[in-house]
Order: C-alpha cells, then sequence, then structure tokens
C-alpha cells in the first residue's frame, strides 16, 4: 500500500505561509523531485521516522553531521548533562578546549582553530582572514562547489543553487562578485592561468577537496597538489573547505586522506555532532592574526557554544579508524548493490566515492566536474528518490548532494537498500 503523507501535507500547506517555501533552508523543500516536503518527527540510529508514522533508512543524517545515527546514547546523554549546567555563558568555557585539541590532534597541519556557529560563517571567516593576511582581494573557487552562503562564495555555486538551477544569487553586490574568480572542479590548467593573470591579487584558493554539492566528485590525481604547488608559489593561501569531508571522509579527514596540507582548513557538520557548529583552522601565524591575537576581526554570541562543543566532542570521540574501516565495507556493498541494480535494468549511471560519502549519478559519463555532473537524467533522478521514499530509504532530496552512511548503519540496512534499488529500478526501466 503506498504511504500516507497526509501530516506531513497539512503541515507543508501551514508552513509555506510562515516562512519562505516553507522551510528554514532551500533543499529541504523538495522542489527537484517535485514533491512536498516530508516533515520528520524523530530518529533513532540508521532510521528516522516522519510526522506520519513512515519509517525510513537515513542516508541525508542531517546531510552529513550525525555520522554516529541519530540520538546517540552516550551523545544525548552528555549534551543533557551540560544543558543542566548551562546553555551559553557568553564566557569561555572548558568544553571548546576540548574540542580544539581533539580536532587539532587529527589535523596535525592545523596549530589553531576558532569556533563559529555554521559552515557558511567558516568559510566566511577564513576569507576574511585570507583577504586580511595576504592584503589582497580576489579568490578563486570551482564551479558546482557549495562553500556555504557569503556574498564572495554565492558565485557558480552548488548544492541548493545548482538543485533550484537558479543564476547566482540577486542581492550579492557586484563589486564582491568581480572578486571571485572561477574554474570548472579539476581543472588544474584553468586554475593555472587564471594565476597566471592574476596571482599577485588572488588572496586565496578555496576548494571543496572532494566536491560534495554537485554531487559527489574526487579530487583528480594532482588536482590537489597542483593547487598547493600553485598557490605557495604566488603567495595565496589554500583553503580546504572540510565543512563536509571533514571527518566523514577519513580520521584525518580529507587533508590527511590525500596528504595535502592547506594553510587553512573550514570544518562544520561532523564536529558539531547535528548541533549548530562550524570552525576554521590554520597555521599558529595566519590564526594570531584574528581577533583578539590580531587585527582581523570575527565574533560570535553562540560561537564555542557548550552544548554544541559536547555534541561536537561526544561524536568525534567515538570515531577511530575502525570507524573508517567500516565506512568503507558499507560503501562498497551500497556501490556494488547500486551498480549491479542499475546494470540489470539498463539504467544509465556513474558511481563516485570516497569513503562514506557517495554520489550515484543516472549518466554513463565520467562526472568530473560539475558539466558532466549536470548530464545526470534528473527527470529520472526525481523518480528514483520518490520512489525509494515508498520502499523506506530517505536520500538527498537532489542529485546535486551525496548520500552519508552512520556508524549506525548496518549490513542489513544496506541489504534493504539493495533490495529497492531493485524494485525502483525494475519500475523505472518500465
Ligand atoms: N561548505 C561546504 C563544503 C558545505 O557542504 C556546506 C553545507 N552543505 C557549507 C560550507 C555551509 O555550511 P552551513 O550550511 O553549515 O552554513
Amino acid at each position: 500500500m503506498a504511504r500516507s503523507y497526509e501530516k506531513s501535507k497539512q503541515a507543508y500547506a501551514e508552513a509555506i505561509n510562515l516562512m519562505p517555501g516553507g522551510v528554514s533552508s532551500p533543499v529541504r523543500a523538495f522542489k527537484s523531485v517535485n514533491m512536498d516536503p516530508i516533515f520528520m518527527e524523530s530518529g533513532h540510529g540508521a532510521i528516522i521516522t516522519d510526522i506520519d508514522g513512515n519509517e525510513y533508512i537515513d542516508y541525508v543524517l542531517s546531510w552529513g553531521p550525525l555520522i554516529l545515527g541519530h540520538t546517540h546514547p552516550e551523545v544525548v546523554k552528555a549534551i543533557a548533562e551540560t544543558a543542566a549546567k548551562g546553555s551559553s555563558f557568553g564566557a569561555p568555557s572548558y568544553t571548546e578546549n576540548r574540542l580544539a585539541k581533539l580536532v587539532l590532534e587529527r589535523l596535525p597541519g592545523m596549530e589553531m582553530i576558532r569556533f563559529v556557529s555554521s559552515g557558511t560563517e567558516a568559510t566566511m571567516s577564513a576569507l576574511r582572514v585570507a583577504r586580511g593576511v595576504t592584503g589582497r582581494d580576489k579568490i578563486l573557487k570551482f564551479e558546482g562547489s557549495y562553500h556555504g552562503h557569503g556574498d564572495s562564495l554565492l558565485i557558480k555555486a552548488g548544492s541548493g543553487v545548482a538543485t533550484l538551477g537558479l543564476p547566482d544569487s540577486p542581492g550579492v553586490p557586484a563589486d564582491i562578485a568581480r572578486n571571485t574568480l572561477t574554474v570548472a572542479y579539476n581543472d588544474l590548467e584553468g586554475a593555472k592561468q587564471v594565476f597566471e593573470k592574476f596571482g599577485a591579487e588572488l588572496a586565496a584558493v578555496i576548494v571543496e577537496p572532494v566536491a560534495g554539492n554537485m554531487g559527489v566528485v574526487p579530487p583528480q590525481p594532482g588536482f590537489l597538489e597542483g593547487l598547493r604547488e600553485l598557490t605557495t608559489k604566488h603567495g595565496a593561501l589554500l583553503i580546504f573547505d572540510e565543512v563536509m569531508t571533514g571527518f566523514r571522509v577519513d580520521y584525518g579527514c580529507a587533508q590527511g586522506y590525500f596528504a595535502v596540507t592547506p594553510d587553512m582548513t573550514t570544518l562544520g557538520k561532523v564536529i558539531g555532532g547535528g548541533l549548530p557548529v562550524g570552525a576554521f583552522a590554520g597555521k599558529k601565524e595566519v590564526m594570531e592574526q584574528v581577533a583578539p591575537a590580531g587585527p582581523i576581526y570575527q565574533a560570535g554570541t553562540l560561537s564555542g557554544n557548550p552544548l554544541a562543543m559536547t555534541a561536537g566532542y561526544e561524536t568525534l570521540s567515538r570515531l577511530d579508524e575502525n570507524a573508517y574501516e567500516y565506512f568503507k565495507k558499507l560503501g562498497d556493498q551500497l556501490e556494488a548493490g547500486f551498480r549491479a541494480a542499475a546494470t540489470k535494468y539498463n539504467i544509465p549511471h556513474t558511481v563516485n566515492r570516497a569513503g562514506s560519502m557517495i554520489g550515484f549519478f543516472f549518466t554513463n559519463e565520467d562526472v568530473i566536474d560539475f558539466a558532466s555532473a549536470k548530464t545526470s537524467d534528473l527527470q529520472l533522478f526525481a523518480e528514483y528518490f520518490r520512489l525509494m521514499a515508498e520502499e523506506g530509504i530517505f536520500l538527498p532530496p537532489s542529485q546535486f548532494e551525496g548520500l552519508f552512511i552512520s556508524t549506525a548503519h548496518t549490513e542489513e540496512h544496506i541489504a534493504k537498500t539493495v533490495d529497492a534499488f531493485h524494485k525502483v529500478f525494475a519500475q523505472l526501466a518500465k
């Protein structure tokens, strides 16, 4: 029997008059899959339940943060204990030291960190630092990458901007936009040409070391290394935006995995364990330019919030090397299952992976940048999303986002998901 989404429909009908598009963040509106949004009520481990009581195996995981699954008992307990002592002080709390030490231990190239409350704040602040330190204004980013919604970064952006097919956003001043240069992801030659022309004016290159906002697109061999060389040669800072990849791709983040050390790193998602957190980190000489140690201003009323710091600490401290082995094992099974089902029913497909970041595309082309990501059949994706939801599998409602796995996912969850691929592709093949 088809699932009922009646309560979600009612909630959405109310929300649409309360919030733009009925949501607090665009991709949640399910627009690109031609569906009304599903309102969620609770989550336990790998399973989430919507307000109509439908259950799903969750591959969204709040867009990445819930790497231990929903409501991990120890994380919940620690948050409750911290909350009982006070939710925010506007003065330092030791919870910040604990998380800072843990993050910096796992990122040997980074020496100091500043906590903020979102990934957007992290990237905006990192750019300010890069501009402040170098005294230069221009930056280079890659088409289809998303680095939050800061003015400088909403240029040729991925994620919801790509999902909704929006042009660069109104409201971004032209004077700011002209300082953001873009080339295709993985286009090292293009980046070299930009540096040849503007090398002395470039403050930074900001890059997702595995792109996760045009679907999942790993760096081609030599791409990150090439950016490292270029930035060093021209005196620009290399910023790895690890908001998504940080502690998701590997124990030492993408920079550990690919053995390329940036000058600065931006973080979010996993380091907040599902509470609002972001951070930017770098070498001491760079970070000591940040106020009050230095003149570059950046601040936040709720920055380093004790609840968020606790959720992040409890989450990160439960991720050891074995967790990433486990993700790889489950990821291998999911990928193999997807490929087998798609092949059986003649569905065009390409799979991109970086650990537990997984991108399925409905195209036979290699997906190496935004242009090739866009060759995916978006109609087919929308059908696939809806039918998978009917089978109790909750996927990101956008082709231009990746799937995530948590430690709470089991081989049984993966097997159920693979069964769903078979059922759904059989229907799509008709
Ligand atoms: N950078 C990257 C790589 C991201 O994936 C995101 C969010 N998906 C952001 C920055 C922005 O983070 P937030 O949504 O917390 O502002």
